[in-house]
């Protein structure tokens, strides 16, 4: 490991010219060439880098394109008027263009050469503060996985690996750059990205880089929750959902970011996982499609099985069954919210999402119009039919509202009972159950 270590302090650079990869200007946005160019006229060095490099390299399209210079953020803001600073931490520019936002970040060294500028703090082996200006080459030390290691440069269209991108790309593997138990220290956060990344682009995660999660996951206890939110966005709401979250799985580390989705898991409820998967499957699906997704449907899905879990033992316990459900779910959000901060308007959807489900088990005449009418009834629907697998009984009820809902609203109140047997399943009798339609958990459908 320690000679791997010596490899990577002194790459061996490996330039491809622009004959010999697939990155064409025509793929970079034109906010992103625009940068490159500015800077470089202003006689700068300007390189395309990261996740923008390997995504292009790999054919794809890149959903954000980051610019890495040795000017400094101060002379980045000078050349560009519609420039602001951002980040403490790692301070960087971003330059807008209309809805696009281009991050340009200063070459980052190791803080270990003399006389370097900025400030670099780590603390118990954890990166803090990363602003010491370095070289290209000490910049691509510092980044995570090889494959986001390679710049692009725009002054000769050429590909420049620092650490042997290339091949990983080839090898489609995801490979650490330096030590992995390090690299995780300075950053829990790194090995999300992995499990992230692997979903995203169908690459393996090396053996090297996977041993230590089960020893450094609960580090991930110690990184911001705000962060973990966005990384939880990235994984989850990104057109990749379900992979990710079998990847997290398959690496353990899903314990570690949702304690109360992998225990609920763990009881061994098939029905569950069912509802989890197609939940997420649903999202992705949607994602592909172009629509809006929210984070509250996604985050109900997941910590489901552990709110209804709770609930119906406070009900067993003799609790009354609203406060049950109130109890379980604040309890679960308040757990889950230390480990990844979910905004409270959505962790309110949430408890409103859940705290609706029993009501579609009462079918009189005012409930079922009250129900209809209510601002969250789609999304509760929709999640309705995700808990098809949980007994006939729920795919019956799905049907029956997914046909209540097409009728016309006289038809339906003259079909249902005026009073009597709230709190169970619906008569079949009063059931306007006419024609039955199957329909699927709809990707579709819009959870609100
Ligand atoms: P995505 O496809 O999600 O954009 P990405 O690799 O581009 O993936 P970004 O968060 O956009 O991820 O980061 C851009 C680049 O910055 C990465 O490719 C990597 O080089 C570097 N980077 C990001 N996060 C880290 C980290 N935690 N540690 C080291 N380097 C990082
Ligand atoms: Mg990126």
């Amino acid at each position: 490991m320690n000679s791997e270590a010596r490899n990577d302090a002194r790459p061996a650079l490996r330039i491809i010219p622009r004959e010999q990869h697939t990155i064409s200007r025509k793929n970079i946005s034109k906010a992103a060439l625009r940068v490159l160019y500015r800077l470089n006229e202003a006689g700068y060095d300007a390189f395309l880098v990261g996740g923008a490099v390997r995504d292009l390299l790999l054919g794809g399209h890149p959903k954000d394109f980051d610019v890495a210079t040795n000017a400094t953020p101060d002379e980045v803001k000078k050349l560009f008027r519609n420039c602001r600073l951002i980040g403490r931490r790692f301070r960087l520019a971003h330059v807008v263009y209309g809805p696009e936002i281009i991050e340009v970040a200063t070459f980052r060294g190791t803080g270990e050469e003399e006389g370097a500028e900025g400030e670099r703090r780590i603390v118990d082996g954890r990166i803090v503060r990363d602003n010491v200006w370095g070289t290209i080459e000490e910049d691509a030390l510092r980044r995570d996985f090889r494959v986001n290691a390679m710049y692009y440069d725009i002054s000769d269209f050429s590909v420049r690996d620092y650490v042997g991108g290339m091949q990983d790309l080839q090898d489609r593997v995801l490979r650490l750059i330096g030590e992995p138990a390090t690299r995780y220290r300075e950053d829990p956060v790194r090995m999300l990205r992995a499990a992230r990344l692997a979903a995203k682009l169908g690459f393996s995660i090396d053996a090297a880089a996977a041993a230590p999660f089960e020893e450094l996951g609960p580090l991930l206890a110690e990184a911001a929750p705000a962060r973990l939110f966005d990384e939880s966005l990235k994984m989850f709401l990104a057109g990749h959902g379900l992979k990710s979250f079998r990847m997290l799985e398959q690496c353990g580390l899903l314990k570690f970011l949702f304690p109360a989705t992998a225990r609920a898991l763990r009881r061994g409820d098939e029905a569950l996982r069912a509802l989890v998967e197609q939940g997420l499957a649903n999202t992705d699906a949607r994602v592909v499609e172009g629509k809006s997704v929210t984070p509250a449907f996604l985050f109900a899905v997941l910590l489901w099985g552990e709110v209804r879990d709770l609930a119906h033992h406070l009900v067993a316990g003799g609790k009354d069954a609203n406060e049950a459900w109130a109890r379980a779910a604040l309890q679960v959000v308040g757990e889950q919210c230390q480990r990844v901060a979910i905004p409270r308007r959505f962790t309110f959807t949430m408890e409103e999402i859940w705290s609706l489900q029993p009501r579609f088990e009462q079918v009189q005449r005012k409930k079922v119009l009250r129900l209809l009418a209510h601002p969250r009834f789609r999304a509760a629907f929709d999640f309705l039919l995700l808990r098809e697998h949980e007994s006939p009984a729920m795919r019956e009820l799905g049907l029956w509202w997914d046909h209540a809902q097409q009728l016309p609203h006289d038809t339906l109140a003259a079909a249902l009972p005026s009073h009597g047997g709230g709190g169970n399943e619906p008569e079949p009798a009063a059931a306007p159950v006419r024609k039955r339609r199957r329909r699927k958990p709809s990707a579709k459908s819009k959870p609100a």
